[in-house]
């Protein structure tokens, strides 16, 4: 989805991407509180409603169900379900909603050459300006958790955004759509809070309150990530502007360039 698809105007897409100059400057929301999303693998079923949702809500075509067991995002599949084992302990498995992590510093937003990503510090959303998106997939390379992928149809970087356009008012449609609340979306704090509760109760591992330096995405896992087999980011902020320098220090002009090319080469099927 675009802001064009979305009801809203140019300005009040720039209003929902960018929260108040004063408190992204300290990372934190307006009195502190900042929204976040949950994931609980010890509610969920496995029905996939999750998934259907989010294609209903940003007018994505229908999930070709794979040959093989894993699902995996694709460039309009913002999210997939799939089951996880433990490798340790193999009658340990459960469901597992995955999608972008909606890191609170963002390393694909940093490394973003034309500043296409944009991080909402109250709403937590991290949201693909596809207008601007050049399709260089910088913003791949950095994620520590591989999440955007690349749209060749549209020739732009997509992922879950967090429904930005319904959020806070409205949960996620994915949130609305769970029959067993195995996600939620609520204020960091309280999310964080029943997360570390739950997790010592079922004596599981709160993803997401280190990982990557935090994220607003929190997953109760039964295990740690590396013990299922599932992408293990950092516990710190990735490559936040490391790769920004690079791309402007050892070659400006070959990086003009390229960003030159990947825009005349995005725009090849937009016009
Ligand atoms: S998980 Fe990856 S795509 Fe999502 S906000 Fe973090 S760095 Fe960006
Ligand atoms: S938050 Fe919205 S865009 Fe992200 S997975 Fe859920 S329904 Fe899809
Ligand atoms: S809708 Fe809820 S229970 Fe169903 S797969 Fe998604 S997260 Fe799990």
């Amino acid at each position: 989805m675009t802001w064009q698809d979305s009801k809203l105007t140019r300005r009040d897409f720039i209003k929902v991407l960018g929260a108040a100059p004063a408190s992204l400057a300290l990372d934190v929301a307006p009195g502190g509180r900042r929204y976040a999303k949950l994931m609980d693998t010890f509610k969920c079923i496995g029905c996939r409603r999750c998934m259907s949702a989010c294609k209903r809500w940003n007018k994505l075509p229908p999930y070709e169900v794979p040959e093989s067991l894993v699902r995996d995002m694709d460039g309009t599949t913002y999210t997939v379900v799939n089951f996880i084992r433990s490798k340790r302990n193999t009658e340990v498995g459960k469901f597992i909603h995955w999608a972008c992590q909606h890191c609170i510093k963002p390393a694909c937003a940093g490394v973003c050459p034309v500043t296409a990503i944009k991080k909402n510090h109250v709403t937590g959303a991290v949201v693909v300006d596809e207008t601007k998106c050049i399709g260089c997939r910088y913003c791949y390379q950095a994620c520590p958790f591989k999440v955007p992928r690349f749209d060749f149809g549209k020739r732009v970087t997509r992922k879950c955004h967090l429904c930005f356009d319904r959020i806070p008012k409205l949960k996620p449609a994915c949130v609305a759509a769970c029959p067993v609340e195995a996600l939620d979306y609520g204020y960091r704090d309280l999310i964080l809070r029943k997360a570390r509760q739950k997790a010592q109760v079922v004596r599981g591992y709160v993803m997401g309150e280190y990982e990557a330096g935090g994220t607003d995405m929190i997953t109760i896992l039964p295990a740690p990530p590396e013990e299922l087999g599932l992408i293990v980011a950092p516990k710190k902020v990735v490559n936040e502007d490391i790769d920004k320098l690079r791309i402007s220090s050892t070659g400006f002009l070959a990086g003009a360039a390229l960003v030159g090319l990947m825009y005349l080469y995005s725009r090849g099927d937009k016009e």
